[in-house]
């Protein structure tokens, strides 16, 4: 389908530009607003109300006068309305792909795939609404009864970033929802437009006011300062950067808040001299190049087994050279933009100074000049071990390649890294696999599979990367509390 201006400028009109605080949108009190930019051609796409301190306030006292009804909702109730909100979403898919593409770059083709991918956490938390079970037993000694039950955690600020607008909401949301949790949404400034259509979505699916409130804005520690200084507020929900997600949980010990942090990454991607190497090398490009590279499961780190170094290289660059950059809303494109110049500035400064310190272009290796912020897909090769680029999250469209001599040492390369997210092991020895895995420090390994994200598998991290788990039965646990009740001897 051939996206045209008009088709653009009437979605974009259709999503609401208010801030959403007990069930209405309405206007930032200091009437303050921020302009979302597309990252293509760097043009103004929406003006959005910028929340304040007093609206986040607001957001809070919405939440806070739910919580006690919502979490006495019949876990039907609450399941229903996420299946709606999944049926909703799965019908605009269309819409929501392209406001994704619009505000944030990606090309259409992978705007569609996080939609089904987002709305997948509705269909699934929806299931596990009904599911959240508890455990009667008789105590070791035999004579009393325990009960163990689960209750919500209570209103929660969830904050997201700028690089899967619809995913890292309905990550967060629907099993908020399932646990019975009223919610302020803050999401990142650059790409807020896909979270207000989403928050609209979820009113219509009869969600009830004050449950989700969501405030954007263009100052995040304002809404974080006095939210997480507010004894009502019960859990922070961190979606980010590792150094805003350590301020976060520094805040966060003034008032013993639980958290969910999911933070950088810097993965691994190892081939091993019997890896089927046509599998490998699909294999990098999704997880190299999907989102651009802009993904916390990026593979930052391609290190191959020296025998097979050279015809790796050889076969990712080509593919890598045939990918065509673009606006994503162009039908032949499947490199985006980066998201902002800075972003584009840091990759490239990354980039320099690996070559600066011997490592060969094999293709790529410079910004790409026009308006919007595209840089060329590159490969890297003779990249050294202790180079930046390597410790580095890139964060863009750039695969350094260097070597390793066996097992012992990919494992040591692999866990040489502060992070500690996702990995990819490509071989075909599956005893290799289950070696491997057991000694390397990442919460998700990929076997042979480029991308292994899923509603139901628990995603997040270790070391660096963060605390927590999101989707998966994991992901509800993140949003409840235990309550233990000792029963006497009847
Ligand atoms: P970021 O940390 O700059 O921002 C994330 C969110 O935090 C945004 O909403 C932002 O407005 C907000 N924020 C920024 N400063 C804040 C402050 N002082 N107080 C409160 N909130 C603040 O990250 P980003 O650039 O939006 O996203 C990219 C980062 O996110 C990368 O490091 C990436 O690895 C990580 N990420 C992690 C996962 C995961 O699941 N582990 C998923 C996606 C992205």
């Amino acid at each position: 389908m051939t996206i045209t201006p008009t088709r653009e400028s009437e979605l974009l009109a259709s999503v609401p530009t208010g801030l959403l605080i007990n069930g209405q949108w309405r206007d930032a009190s200091d009437g303050g607003t921020f302009d979302v930019l597309d990252p293509a051609t760097g043009q103004k796409l929406a003006t959005l109300a910028s929340a304040t301190s007093e609206d986040a306030m607001a957001a809070l006292d919405a939440a806070d006068a739910v919580q006690k009804t919502w979490a006495l909702t019949a876990p039907r109730e609450r399941a229903e309305i996420l299946r709606r909100a999944f049926d909703l979403v799965t019908a605009r898919a269309e819409d929501f792909a392209l406001l994704m593409s619009l505000e944030m770059g990606k090309p259409l083709p992978e705007a569609r795939g996080e939609v089904t991918y987002g709305a997948e956490f509705l269909r699934w938390f929806s299931e596990e609404t009904v599911r959240d079970y508890g455990r009667y037993l008789t105590t070791p000694e035999g004579k009393n009864k325990m009960i163990v039950q689960t209750k919500p955690v209570g209103p929660c600020l969830l904050i997201t970033p700028w690089n899967f607008p619809l995913a890292m909401a309905t990550r967060k949301v629907a099993p908020a929802i399932a646990a019975g949790c009223t919610m302020v949404l803050k999401p990142a400034k650059l790409t807020p437009l896909t979270s207000q259509l989403f928050a609209a979505t979820m009113m219509e699916a009869g969600l009830p006011a004050g449950v989700l409130n969501v405030v954007s804005s263009q100052s995040a520690s304002k809404i974080s300062g006095p939210l997480m200084q507010d004894d009502r507020l019960r859990k922070v929900s961190f979606t980010g950067s590792t150094a805003v997600g350590k301020m976060l949980m520094k805040d966060a010990a003034d008032k013993v808040l639980r958290t969910s942090m999911e933070l950088g990454g810097n993965a691994p991607f190892l081939v091993f001299e019997d890896a089927d190497l046509d599998a490998a090398v699909e294999g990098a490009m999704a997880a190299k190049m999907r989102n651009m590279g802009e993904a916390c499961t990026a593979a930052n780190r391609f290190l191959v087994h020296e025998s097979v170094a050279k015809e790796f290289t050889t076969k990712f660059a080509a593919a890598m050279g045939e990918l065509k950059t673009g606006r994503g809303t162009e039908p032949d494109s499947t490199v985006g933009p980066i998201i902002d110049a800075g972003a584009r500035d840091d990759i490239h400064a990354l980039v320099t100074q690996a070559i600066e310190a011997g490592a060969t272009v094999v293709t790529g290796g410079a910004p790409i000049e026009g308006p919007g912020y595209f840089y060329a897909p590159t490969v890297l090769s003779n990249v050294a071990n202790d180079a930046e680029i390597l410790r580095q999250e890139i964060f863009g469209p750039v695969a350094p390649v260097t070597t390793f001599r066996d097992e012992a040492h990919a494992i040591e390369l692999a866990n040489a890294s502060e992070y500690g997210l996702a990995s990819y092991i490509y071989t075909t020895d599956h005893n290799r696999l289950f070696r491997v895995a057991e000694q390397i420090e990442f919460g998700l390994v990929g076997f042979n599979a480029g991308v292994i994200s899923n509603a139901a598998a628990p995603f997040g991290g270790v070391k660096q990367s963060g605390l927590g788990r999101e989707g998966g039965a994991e992901g509800l646990a993140e949003y409840t509390t235990t309550q233990y009740i000792g029963i006497a001897d009847p």
